[in-house]
């Protein structure tokens, strides 16, 4: 009875952040698919003095259930199908002895808790001020951010917004752009910065493409990143959004934290869970073996794949969130040079061109990795066309670049260093992000567990804190105390 209690509160409380939705068809199948879930979450646990609890995944979520429950005196195995922990979390050792974080490198705005969690380890942070940015354009001259007249932008794209959403559900990112093009283009903006300003803003963020986000994300807020949608804000909202944390000692300092002391098993794939029996029989490469409670914290890439199957197959509301979320793409290209010729001042450079297209957002890395560095980002469709590239055309593409705005005289990088998560077999892609058929509880059935036997973890399961590392820490505490609830 608890468990339902609690289950509806998550969704009044999902609900109310989607308040400004109007009635619709959409909510009546939403109250049906809460109907459904009320079988979920009268399941009973095993009725086991000791149960032994498996988790799949070595990477934020994984390592936070695995600890906050291995503290609690539970007996826990965590496999990993990596040689590494911290999934996508990647502090990476290049050549040259720079630390590089091929996946996430900020906890972006307020997370007090994680933040703590870091000092607390005698972690050193530094920030990186996301408008602090300098764009560079095609004909060669240069704005500040500041100069931008964002009221006027964000004015124009709330009226987008209105339009695109009298097209009903299907309505995206790009349609908004669309709709308040002609707004944008009388306040005397070009084609070629609002192209920009939604890459580096929305698109960077979002890990996806305007034409494949649903415009319901930004009904209250359209911009988040760089840019203040709310014209008023307190000096502490303003902190906030200009407060991005990174680690120059790399991320993995609090996954290698969280991990001190845990039972964990490298190169181990996770290839089939038969949860239809007690305890479940788990297959993976390099044997079976049995287990109570499972928790899963693969990436909503893997699980779209269905690279883990299931016995018996998932149930329908659990599957169709799994379908309906999309699965992102952010990529991130490292050049280092023998000497720095960027201004040191700007945190953010934009080079934009004509043609929408990738590498348009650089960050000045020098203060985090104190080395000459640079590093260009590439979001949704053009980072997947970019993953196709060879190394040297990747190269040659970002020298192009960094020519238009510096000149040719710049110096040859001395290390390159590129990701390609899409293809990347135990993440296929970087987060997860509300696509086009997404629905309103997605989030939220992502997060409930299986005949009280499979429960899930991991950022896309987060109902407030998507796609992010703090997010992905609370849906592990989440899920170990949902156990700890269980068995007190
Ligand atoms: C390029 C990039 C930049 C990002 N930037 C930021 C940022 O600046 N700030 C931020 O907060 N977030 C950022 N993120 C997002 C952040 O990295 C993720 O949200 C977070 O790390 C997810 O943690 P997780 O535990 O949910 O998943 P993961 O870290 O992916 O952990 C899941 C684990 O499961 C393992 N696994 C997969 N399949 C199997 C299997 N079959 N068997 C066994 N193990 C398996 C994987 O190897 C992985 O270790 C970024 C991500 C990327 C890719």
């Amino acid at each position: 009875m608890m468990n339902l209690v609690k289950t509806c509160t998550q969704v009044a409380l999902h609900f109310a952040r989607h308040t400004s939705l109007a009635f619709s068809l959409h909510r009546l199948l939403i109250v049906a698919s809460l109907f459904s879930l009320t079988a979920c979450v009268s399941d009973t646990p095993p009725d086991v003095e000791a149960p032994k609890i498996t988790i799949v995944g070595a990477g934020v979520s994984g390592l936070a259930t695995a600890k906050r429950l291995t503290e609690a005196g539970f007996d826990v195995t965590v496999l990993e199908a990596r040689d590494r922990i911290g999934g996508r979390t990647w502090s990476y050792q290049s050549n040259t002895g720079a630390t590089l974080d091929l996946g996430a490198s900020w906890i972006h705005g307020d997370f007090a808790p994680f933040e703590d969690l870091a000092k607390q380890q005698g972690i050193e942070l530094v920030n990186t001020d996301f408008e602090n940015l300098l764009i560079h354009n095609s004909e060669g001259q240069s704005q500040h951010l500041s100069e931008v007249d964002t009221e006027s932008l964000i004015n124009a794209m709330q009226i987008g917004v209105g339009l695109a959403n009298l097209m009903g559900g299907s309505a995206s990112m790009q349609d908004v752009i669309d709709k308040s093009w002609p707004l944008l283009a009388l306040a005397g903006f070009s084609r070629e910065l609002v192209d920009f300003l939604v890459t580096a803003d929305i698109e960077v963020s979002s890990a996806a493409s305007a034409e494949d986000l649903t415009v319901r994300s930004y009904l209250g807020d359209i911009f988040a990143m760089i840019i203040p949608s709310e014209q008023d804000e307190s000096i502490d909202e303003e902190e906030e959004r200009s407060k991005n944390l990174a680690f120059p000692k790399g991320y993995n300092q609090i996954t290698d934290y969280l991990a001190e002391g845990l039972d964990i098993q490298l190169n181990t794939t996770v290839l089939d869970i038969d949860y239809n029996q007690d305890p479940i029989r788990v297959t993976t490469n390099q044997g079976e073996l049995s287990s109570d409670l499972i928790i899963v914290t693969a990436p909503i890439g893997v699980l779209k794949a269905g690279d883990i199957s299931f016995s018996p197959a998932l149930p329908d509301w659990k599957q169709q969130a799994i379908e309906q979320t999309g699965s992102g793409l952010l990529n991130k290209l490292f050049l280092e040079f023998p000497y720095s010729f960027w201004d040191q001042d700007p945190d953010m450079l934009g080079i934009t061109q004509p043609e929408k297209g990738g590498l348009a957002l650089w960050v000045n890395m020098e203060k985090v990795t104190r080395r000459p560095t640079l590093m260009a980002f590439s979001a949704g469709r053009s980072a997947k066309a970019l993953e196709a590239l060879s190394d040297q055309q990747m190269v040659d593409l970002a020298m192009q670049r960094l020519v238009q705005a510096y000149g040719k005289d710049i110096p040859e990088p001395i290390n390159v260093t590129r990701t390609r998560w899409a293809a990347d077999p135990f993440a296929k892609g970087s987060y997860s992000y509300e696509s086009l058929n997404a629905g309103v509880l997605d989030s939220l059935f992502l997060s409930l567990p299986v005949k009280a036997r499979v429960l899930f973890a991991g950022e896309a399961t987060s109902i407030d804190n998507g796609s992010n590392v703090p997010g992905a820490y609370e849906t592990g505490l989440r899920e170990a105390e949902r156990i700890i609830e269980w068995y007190r």
